[in-house]
């Protein structure tokens, strides 16, 4: 990976493993989303891959193949998903906003942001222990698309 290259490249000129590295790993993008007409609803319920306590996926590899709502991150759709966070560093790259101090790069690891409740292990709840018609006691944010 080049030194700090999140501060000298844009998301179309970052190499596979610096991509990779700019995911701070929160897991807020890994919470179910629904879309109808324009517009999509977050909740704060995990996907059924996310290991909560953890905030990661659990099969990073076959994530796109298990599970049919799973977007792969590209920099030509980072800018069109709004439903991404505001931390979300391929959001702030692509507009041109420094990385938080807390990011795993620069504070050498997740202790931090946990701490700071960005990653999603204090608040998100296994999408088993809720029932369909108890979702939208789930919502997190509503966007338009
Ligand atoms: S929201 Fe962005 S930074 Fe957080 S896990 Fe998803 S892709 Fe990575």
């Amino acid at each position: 990976m080049r030194e700090r290259f999140w501060e000298h490249y844009s998301l179309g000129e970052l190499n596979a493993k610096e991509w990779e590295a700019l995911c701070d790993g929160c897991g807020q993008c890994c919470l179910v989303r629904e879309t109808e007409g324009n517009q999509v609803t977050v909740y704060s319920i995990a996907c059924e891959l996310l290991d909560i306590e953890n905030s990661r996926c659990s099969d990073y590899e076959n994530r796109l193949k298990t599970v049919p709502s799973c977007h792969k991150l590209t920099p030509e759709n980072v800018p069109r998903y709004n439903w991404l966070p505001e931390s979300c560093s391929y959001r702030r790259i692509h507009r041109g906003e420094k990385l938080p101090a807390w990011h795993p790069l620069l504070a050498g690891d997740r202790k931090r942001m946990r701490k700071k409740g960005i990653t999603i292990c204090r608040s998100a709840v296994p999408s088993s222990q809720v029932p369909r018609r108890k979702r939208d006691q789930h919502i997190i944010k509503v966007k338009a698309i």
